[in-house]
């Protein structure tokens, strides 16, 4: 029997389908059995059953480096040596602080946590606090997290109440939530119309990556800055995916509008649980101790992630690792462009099975997809087991790999 199989029978007994988050299951293109990774270099991850992929997932963002990054790897072996945790701030902390904060153009002070959904529901606690409003205002397709109030869909007609979208999230907690479709400036004004007095904050990726890559149309970003000025509710950039992949100071550098507070995870930790919410100075010192808006956590600023975390961030002050990112990026949407919509922002793209543009959630062909899926996984080339995902080009994936991809795509196409 396959090693592979064997670890599906055992982690399907113990954990519930089998995975600790549910897109590693596959199901979504057709596979019974996920993979299971045994060890990574560089653009490569290698399975349990000795099968070596050219890895386009990259744990779904965080590697701008790729796998085993010997830096990485250096940083977080010297700091393990001198402890892995002492909930006690180190030095490193204010480091990470401080280049995140020379990065991203609207934080000033900034707190580190442990995930991207627990900077992204504590962000919102702190947008609650200061505005002292209850309501957010969310987009259909736009993910920040697992936490309550983000497990809302839109209800029926416009500008209406969210609607759970799990079992255990209270609907009083999404009545709170407002969902109205991305890049529909209109929708988000009526929704501001309605509910203004009590919009506590917008919640938006400002490139979306979890219905696949969705840049933002011309003006949307800016007309959402505009409502928030005229209505006294904060702006949060989910900058998860896009804060130091798509510019050193994420998307909000790149398309010139300044949120009011930036959520940010993945590449910020380097590849180990590490995540942030910063902002204005006068939001964010509204969070304890230093106000009164209640935050906390146990291995928040952990030494092994802040080295991580700080060994990557350090190497992109370096304005050469984006532009050798876009080169990359660039080549690889070229190669794919004539088999489907290739739809890119910097190092994050999405190959869609059809030729009309996306922008905005919708139905795609996941059959099709699903099929791609496992023809180029049969080639030895893993992307996103998703549509709704975006590939993640990193500076370990060189031209061969690239162009590798290219021509299975292409078979696949020509078969
Ligand atoms: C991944 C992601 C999150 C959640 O981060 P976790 O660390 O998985 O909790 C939030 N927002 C966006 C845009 C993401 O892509």
């Amino acid at each position: 029997m396959k090693q592979s199989s064997d670890l599906w029978h055992r982690a399907r007994t113990v954990i519930p389908g089998g995975v600790n988050s549910p897109v590693r299951a596959m199901r979504s293109v057709g596979i019974e059995e996920p993979l299971f990774a045994a060890r990574g270099d560089g653009a490569y991850l290698e399975t349990v059953d000795g099968r070596r992929l050219v890895d386009w997932v990259q744990s779904w963002g965080p590697l701008l480096f790729g796998h085993a990054d010997p830096e990485t790897l250096d940083a977080v072996r010297s700091a393990a040596a001198d402890g892995t945790t002492f909930g006690a701030t180190t030095e490193r902390e204010i480091e990470l602080a401080e280049e995140i904060v020379a990065a991203v153009p609207s934080v000033e002070q900034v707190r580190l946590v442990s995930s991207g959904t627990e900077a992204a529901m504590s962000a919102l606690r702190l947008a609650r606090a200061f505005t002292s409003r209850s309501r957010v205002l969310k987009f259909a397709g736009g993910y920040h997290g697992h936490a309550d109030p983000f497990l809302a869909e839109a209800g029926s007609g416009l500008a209406t109440l969210g609607i759970p979208a799990s079992p255990g999230v209270p609907s009083s907690v999404t009545a709170d939530t407002v969902v109205v479709a991305y890049n529909e400036i209109d929708q988000a004004a009526a929704a501001f119309e309605r509910h203004s007095e009590d919009l506590a904050a917008v919640f938006v990726e400002p490139v979306a990556g979890n219905m696949g890559c969705v840049p933002p149309e011309p003006g949307f970003l800016e007309a959402l800055r505009a409502l928030c000025d005229a209505s006294g509710s904060l702006l949060v950039f989910d900058e998860v995916i896009t804060g130091f992949r798509v510019g050193r100071g994420g998307a909000q550098e790149r398309f010139g509008v300044t949120p009011d507070l930036t959520i940010l995870g993945k590449i910020v930790g380097g590849g180990l649980p590490l995540a942030a919410f910063g902002g204005r100075r006068e939001v964010m010192s509204r969070l304890a101790p230093a106000g009164d808006v209640y935050q906390a956590g146990t291995l928040s600023g952990n030494p092994l992630a802040t080295a991580a975390g700080l060994s990557v961030l350090r190497r992109l002050r370096d304005p050469a690792v984006y532009e050798e990112l876009e080169r990359r990026s660039a080549r690889l949407e070229a190669g794919l462009a004539p088999f489907g919509r290739v739809q890119r922002v910097g190092a994050m793209l999405t190959l869609f099975m059809g030729s009309g543009p996306v922008v905005r959630m919708q139905e795609l062909d996941t059959e099709g997809y699903a099929a791609l899926f496992r023809h180029l996984l049969a080639r030895g080339i893993y992307v996103a087991p998703s549509q709704y995902e975006c590939l993640f080009p990193s500076l370990a994936h060189g031209d061969a790999e690239i162009d590798a991809t290219i021509e299975a795509v292409s078979a696949f196409v020509g078969r």
